[in-house]
């Protein structure tokens, strides 16, 4: 990634440059949507530092590395959509640090959220006969912290990335967002290029596959982008669930796929759902998932969200964080490694500024919206999840029509839960299972009431879900 930043300044004193007037206008908006005071805390002090025309890349630079940070993370998707919105051409928002703007920041340069669709640029360009990609230089093996949630994956991950010989093919990675899919890929491209360096490695969201598919054939030309993927040695697609229903992108995924495979070529994918719950994918593609090595990243628990934090912190010795403060975030922020790890540089950015000590008091007021968000954070999503892997049946019969009593219970103690731990109004909650009527939602929750009273297994289970649904 670390690319050289080489136009700062480029469009200095030039009042009329369309760049300079889309700034001038995109921080009119921010101010306007973000209100004053986040504005002139954050967002005053950024400045243009350049746009390079050709890669689409808008460079925004902050005085110090917390802020850019704190920008990066809460603001980079809204400044993309923003610039998008006044350039077309502008593909990427980089933050930097003002002291040393030829560096990116410790932490991130891309958008939050979207760093595959920056990282993926695949340099066409061959350096010394080996294809170039670009890589997220952070996310290596050495900076994943590993515990039982995803353990596997992490080991699975390994084995390809060593280049031994391989007991299966592809690798499928799946699991929710935020928890190091993306990561475990990029770490995996860094440990195989460090080991064959002249070997050609991809990585591509399965966005980015479908977007240069479509225009190849535009062009009347998909032979190169053939060409392209199917000659690599390690080819990785991350995101997969995004091509779902899309019928002509599957159709050369799988032939990709297949060529990959049978030359026996190392194939990662990763997805955020189980195969099982893909839907809008062609049969063929999952089966051919399910003959390798199928790995879940499990949402981290407690144990593991607090040896990330630990982590995170060793890298930034000069930041005093006390234990309980480590505790206290690792309880509270659960849903995802992105966001714990959001929330842990928000609040050390906070304090700098503010020059405070950061203890728990000081936590919980700069982060008082992100912990309200966490504590109704329990979506309907995770909800039917939850229940079909309790019960062990595939998640597609929360929305099913079947009435089967093994699919019917489940699905009625999941519409129960829904009621309980989420927002969603009773006709809402209907919809999301499989558009039925909030009757029969009303229904299921009267005879989950019911049979909490009289089944003591059930009740059992029941209480075992919300706990692990609010955990
Ligand atoms: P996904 O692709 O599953 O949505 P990412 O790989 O983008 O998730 O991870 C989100 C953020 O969390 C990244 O900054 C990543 O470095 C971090 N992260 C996730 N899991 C871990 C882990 N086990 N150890 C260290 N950092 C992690
Ligand atoms: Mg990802």
């Amino acid at each position: 990634m670390n690319q050289a930043v080489g136009t700062i300044g480029m469009m200095g004193g030039e009042g009329d440059d369309p760049t300079d007037a889309a700034w001038e206008s995109i921080r009119a908006g921010l101010r306007r949507d973000c209100g004053a005071r986040t504005f002139d805390n954050w967002l005053k002090p950024a400045r243009l530092a350049g746009f390079d025309e050709e890669g689409g890349t808008v460079r925004i630079a902050l005085p110090s590395e917390f802020m850019a940070n704190w920008v990066e993370t809460h603001y980079s998707e809204r400044l993309l959509h923003a610039w998008r919105a006044h350039l077309p051409q502008v593909r990427r928002v980089v933050v930097l640090t003002g002291a040393e703007v030829q560096k990116p920041t410790l932490f991130a340069i891309e958008p939050a959220g979207t760093v595959e669709a920056a990282v993926d640029e695949i340099q066409a360009e061959a350096v010394g006969g080996v294809e170039g990609i670009q890589l997220e230089g952070r996310y290596t093996f050495e900076t994943f912290v590993t515990g039982k949630p995803n353990e596997v994956a992490y080991n699975a991950a390994r084995t390809v990335a060593e280049g031994g010989a391989l007991t299966f093919n592809p690798l499928f990675l799946h699991g929710g967002t935020g928890l190091g899919k993306t990561h475990l890929m990029h770490a995996m491209g860094h440990e195989y290029r460090r080991r064959h360096p002249r070997s050609k490695i991809v990585y591509m969201s399965a966005e980015k596959f479908m977007f240069e598919f479509v225009g190849a054939l535009r062009a009347k030309n998909t032979h190169g982008f053939k060409q392209r993927l199917r000659s690599a040695d390690l080819l990785m697609i991350d995101d997969v669930q995004f091509i779902a229903g899309k019928d002509s992108t599957q159709e050369e995924f799988f032939h990709t796929m297949n060529e990959i495979i049978s030359a026996g070529k190392r194939l990662v994918i990763s997805a955020d759902r189980s195969p099982q719950d893909l839907e809008g994918i062609e049969s063929r593609i999952l089966s051919r998932l399910s003959w390798g090595l199928v790995a879940d990243v499990n949402p981290a628990d407690f144990e593991l969200r607090l040896n990330i934090i630990a982590r995170k912190l060793e890298a930034m010795p000069q930041v005093q964080v006390p234990q309980d403060v480590q505790l206290f975030l690792a309880k509270r922020i659960a849903s995802n490694v992105r966001e714990l790890e959001g929330a842990l540089n928000r609040v050390i950015a906070y304090a700098m500024l503010s020059n405070r000590p950061i203890d728990v008091a000081f936590v919980e007021e700069t982060l008082t919206d992100v912990l309200r968000a966490h504590q109704r954070r329990i979506t309907i999503d995770e909800i039917q999840r939850k229940v079909s892997d309790h019960y062990r049946i595939r998640q597609s019969e929360m929305t099913s029509a079947r009435r089967a009593r093994e699919v019917a219970r489940p699905r009625q103690i999941a519409m129960y839960l829904a009621k309980q731990l989420t927002p969603r109004s009773l006709p809402e909650i209907g919809r999301r299972f499989g558009g039925r009527d909030h009757t029969t939602v009303i229904h299921a929750v009267r005879q989950i009431e019911k049979l909490r009273k009289a089944d003591a297994e059930l009740d059992a289970d029941v209480r075992l879900l919300l706990r692990q649904l609010e955990a």
